[in-house]
Order: C-alpha cells, then structure tokens, then sequence
C-alpha cells in the first residue's frame, strides 16, 4: 500500500544548530516536497502523548532527559508528500542523522518508525490547518510496544535537577565516569556493559543500581549513557566473588549485554 503522506519532526537541536537546510535537501533528494510546516513549542504533555511507550513511573529517567531536550524550545514539522512517502522520510530521518547526530540525545530529527505511529503522531502534530486537516490513515495498532521499564527513581532524586547537572557532560561523547570498585582485591578484571537497544534507560539504570551496591544514581546513568556510545564500558572492579554477583544481578535484570573483560 502507497502512503503518499509523512512527516518529520525537526527537534529544537536541529533549528538551533541552523540544520535546516540540510533537511530540505536531503527531503527534496528523496522525492518528497514539503506542503506545509508548522512551528510548534512541545510540552511535557506533548512528549507524553507521542511517546506513550515511555511512561511517568516506569520511564522517569528517559522522560526527564526526554523533556530536557525536547520542550521548551522551538521544533519545527514538516508534512510531506511524495512517491512512497514514509519510506522515504525514514531514509531521510537516516541520513540526517548519520550525518548531524551527536551524542544520546542530540539525534537532529524525528521520523516514526511504524505506520500506526505515524498516523497516531501526525494526528497529534499536524490538523491545524487546512493543508493538514484531512487524517492519516493506518492498519496498524497506533501504539508501539511498550518499552521495559525500571525503578520508580522519583522518589530518590529531584531527576530535573539531576539531568540538568548532566545534560552537559552528555552532549557528545558523553562522559566516563569510571567503573565501580567492588569488594576484593583486584583480579585486573572487570564487569562490562555493552549497548542494548532492547533495554531502555531507565532499565539498565535500574539493573545497575541492584548490581552496584550503593552506587550513586548521577554515576549509574553516566555510565549507561557512555555504554550506549562506546559499546563496551568496564562499570565494575573488584575481586572475583563481586565481579561474578554483579554479573549475575545484571543479567537477572534482563541485561544480556554485559560480560567479563580485562580493564
Ligand atoms: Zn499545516
């Protein structure tokens, strides 16, 4: 089936960083031409209703830094049209971001990645006009799945001030804040997390604050943003009987990325 209709979402980074132009092209290279754009200043409501996989309880971490990155300042949607056109957006969404991306949160543009959430998204976004009123249609559930969820980490931290201490030390390559050291002596051995794309932020926050006793969560959710870049970052040392817990406690947390390694 043809969708000739797409959007894309230009995140408050992309207008900043004066990117706009860049989309244009890549958007006018893939076929597609803009019928209409729409400046709009996302709410925390606003990322709550596109981004419903991540909720207040279960995603707190992801929705503080979400909020921090995207509200408050000005986005920019535009609504395409073209030969196969959500494809194309995607492709589109790809370059971009293969190109501008820097860093965990700093990912330029946002295209949906499903039909179903394409419609549902664009119904949000878009119908503020007569360009825009008539609904995109999909067969497809409108809700992606949800995404695995962690603590409840609102009542340990103020997590607005956290990801505002943060949020610069996350901006491209984010930082290391080295390993924790666990009981024992050093084996020159260390527990290592990888990048799980099925695991969320909050999720492996979560499986670290268990696996890492007493563990500092400002330190815990440094050490996930940097795994997530660098696809291997040591998050333990310490003496074999610890190392071994810490593995253990990791995995039954759902983390299977992780493993032994030398530091
Ligand atoms: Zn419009």
């Amino acid at each position: 089936m043809d969708h000739p209709r797409a959007f894309l979402l230009l995140k408050p980074d992309c207008l900043r960083l004066g990117l706009t132009g860049s989309v244009e092209r890549a958007i006018a290279r893939a076929g597609l031409r803009i019928v209409c754009r729409h400046r709009v200043t996302l709410s925390g409501a606003d990322v709550r209703c596109l981004w419903p996989e991540y909720h207040e309880a279960g995603h707190p971490l992801a929705l503080a830094f979400l909020d921090r990155y995207l509200t408050g300042e000005p986005s920019e949607v535009l609504h395409l049209r073209g030969p196969d056109a959500f494809e194309a957006a995607r492709r589109v969404k790809r370059e971009v971001r293969s190109r501008h991306a820097a860093g965990p949160f700093a990912n330029v543009v946002h295209g949906a990645q499903r039909h179903g959430e394409m419609a549902r998204q664009a119904g949000h976004l878009l119908g503020r006009c007569a360009a825009c009123a008539e609904p995109f249609h999909s067969d497809e559930p409108p809700l992606n799945p949800p995404r695995p969820p962690g603590r409840d980490f609102r009542a340990d931290a103020d997590l607005t001030a956290l990801v505002d201490e943060l949020w610069p030390l996350v901006q491209g390559v984010p930082a290391d804040p080295g390993p924790v050291r666990l009981d024992g002596d050093d084996t020159g051995q260390a527990v290592v997390l990888g990048s799980d794309p099925e695991q969320t932020l909050d999720s492996t926050v979560t499986a670290l604050w268990h696996a890492l006793p007493g563990v500092e969560l400002r330190h815990a959710v440094l050490l996930v943003m940097h795994a997530g870049y660098s696809g291997g970052t040591p998050v333990a040392v310490g003496g074999r009987r610890a190392l071994d817990d810490c593995l253990r406690i990791l995995r039954a947390h759902g983390v299977r990325a992780c493993w032994r390694g030398l530091i």
